[in-house]
């Protein structure tokens, strides 16, 4: 009963998406529904036609029925002047194990194994692992940054939060340097090397955002990803660029359509 509850929620959830992407007839079918959330998964699921009249679905061929998804993925190029003020409080409170567990070259990045907490807007989050993409994944205003540093968190019921810090060139960032050198070092080990790392050194000081809802970058691409990227890059210099780019150089996924979705800014 629960799992069949749940399914109804996930597809009442990826209904709404769905018809936030469809034109006129579709958001009259939402006008005309009373407000449940079950009726707009019927409105959704249930083929539309041009006159705005549905059907109704069909609970014996439930394998037929349509899973959307594909509208909220990640990464996206952020408009920083179509950002919109965040209404709530969503500062990031941040305690990350300086103890790394691992740091493993995984064949499409360089992986920091780690533990702590992040506090995201009043809920608590795990941190899983970090990992960097060259150049970053996510663009400002089209622009394009060296690295771009993924923090992947985890909260108790499953959801995915990703705090992203872009790299710029700069002055050279000893934190940094200690997870080239590790890389280095123990290339043929599979043997951990018990890394201890400030890993403050890879956040900006000042931590406003933007945050928008998309979706891993890599396969499965899950969606319902929460993105929070921070305003302020941090600075490696440009030997630790090349020295990074030796690795990977081009481990990036092109931008996605925004689509209907808000980014939103929350200034520290
Ligand atoms: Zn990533």
């Amino acid at each position: 009963m629960n799992d069949a509850k749940g399914l109804n929620k996930v597809l009442a959830v990826l209904g709404a998406f769905a018809l936030l992407g469809l034109s006129g007839c579709g958001q009259e079918a939402v006008i005309e529904t009373d407000s449940s959330i079950q009726a707009t998964t019927e409105q959704t699921s249930g083929s539309v036609n041009e006159e705005g009249a549905e059907e109704h679905l069909d609970y014996e061929d439930q394998d037929e029925w349509v899973f959307e998804s594909g509208e909220m993925q990640s990464p996206i190029n952020i408009e920083t002047g179509a950002a919109e003020a965040m209404a709530t409080d969503g500062s990031l409170t941040l305690d990350y194990a300086e103890e790394i567990i691992d740091v493993i070259d995984n064949g499409h990045s360089i992986e920091i194994e780690d533990g702590g907490q992040a506090i995201i807007a009043g809920r608590s989050f795990e941190l899983a692992q970090f990992h960097l993409h060259s150049p970053s994944e996510h663009t400002v205003d089209g622009e394009s940054f060296p690295i771009e540093l993924h923090f992947v968190h985890k909260a108790q019921d499953g959801r995915l939060a990703v705090i992203a810090v872009f790299f710029k060139e700069g002055t050279e960032n000893a934190a940094f340097q200690a997870i080239l050198d590790d890389v280095e070092a123990n290339e043929e080990s599979t043997v951990a090397s018990g890394l201890s790392l400030n890993v403050a050194e890879l956040l900006p000081a000042n931590k406003s955002y933007y945050h928008y809802l998309g979706s891993l970058t890599t396969p499965p691409l899950t969606e319902n990803v929460e993105w929070y990227v921070l305003a302020n890059p941090v600075e490696v210099s440009a030997e630790q660029i090349a020295a990074f780019n030796e690795y990977y150089d081009g481990n990036n996924r092109e931008v996605q359509p925004l689509g209907e979705r808000s980014v939103l800014k929350y200034e520290e």
